[in-house]
């Protein structure tokens, strides 16, 4: 099917999209987002916390596969195994990981999952983009070394993330929604294995998509997840007397 848009205007489109996400990287050094551990007054209506995490994250599988009923989801095999990677990702954001967390009772911004909406609505049709129109792996990919490099990445990335996040929910026994310092495994070198996790992750799909799209989401993930990761930090130290001073937020050794 012929593209609704060129693809000199789909670059444009995502090298500004982009250049947004640098931009909000900076700016959420100043404001961190308010959910989670940071989430306060003064941000209009709440929702519930599980419900936001369904909604936020779902979107972004129902923008991405509405691309591909354009033509009637023929996509070659690299791709369905691209996409099927991304998919895991997000059913285990969207559905398992809202029914794991135990935050019984806390509430989120509405404001921040329209946000989030709107962030995978963008990111969900670049990918869709790209995966229907601009790009022709051909299985010749599944064998180059970027595919096989992005994909090591990228697994590694899901299991620190997958881990990470498991040791965090366990902290609490069921009906506790207070904090604990967490210890050990890669918690002995940083505040935030999780957001690592996904940082590499997302790396490990740009790698292994070699593409536009995947770059930009990378380049988010990042924006997003580095500002956060050194929030958390600060706030396990304000929080904590007896924090580990040697810890760094979210990446070993340096930040
Ligand atoms: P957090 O590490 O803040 O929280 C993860 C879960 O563990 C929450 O349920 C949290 O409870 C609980 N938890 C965290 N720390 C403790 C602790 N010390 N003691 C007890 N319970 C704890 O992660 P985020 O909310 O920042 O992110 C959640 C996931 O979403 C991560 O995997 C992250 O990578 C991903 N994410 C991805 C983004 C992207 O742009 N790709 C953007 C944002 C998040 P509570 O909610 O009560 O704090």
């Amino acid at each position: 099917m012929k593209a609704l848009i060129s693809y000199e205007n789909y670059l444009w489109i995502s090298l500004i999209w982009m250049g947004i996400g640098i931009i909000t990287f900076f700016y959420l050094f100043i404001k961190t987002a308010p959910y989670g551990r940071h989430t306060r007054e003064g941000w209009g209506p709440m929702i519930d916390n599980k419900l936001g995490w369904f909604i936020m994250e779902f979107t972004v599988l129902l923008v991405l596969y509405s691309y591909f009923t354009q033509i009637g989801f023929q996509l070659s095999w690299p791709s369905w195994i691209m996409v099927a990677l991304f998919t895991l990702h997000y059913l285990n954001r969207s559905f398992i990981f809202p029914l794991r967390i135990r935050t019984q009772g806390k509430k989120m911004p509405l404001v921040i999952a329209l946000m989030a909406i709107g962030f995978n609505i963008m990111n969900g049709s670049l990918l869709g983009m790209h995966f229907t129109w601009f790009s022709s792996y051909t299985i010749a990919w599944l064998y180059d070394p970027r595919f096989i490099l992005g994909f090591i990445i990228f697994f590694t990335g899901m299991a620190i993330n997958w881990i990470a996040d498991t040791r965090l929910i366990n902290l609490r026994k069921p009906g506790e929604t207070d904090y604990k310092i967490p210890h050990g495994w890669l918690f002995e070198y940083i505040s935030c294995p999780n957001l690592l996790g996904e940082i590499i992750e997302w790396l490990g799909f740009a790698i292994l998509t070699w593409s536009i799209p995947g770059l930009v989401f990378f380049v988010w993930t990042f924006a997003n997840l580095v500002p956060r990761a050194i929030a958390h930090h600060k706030w396990y130290k304000e929080k904590f007397a007896d924090y580990p001073q040697q810890r760094k937020a979210v990446f070993p050794f340096l930040w």
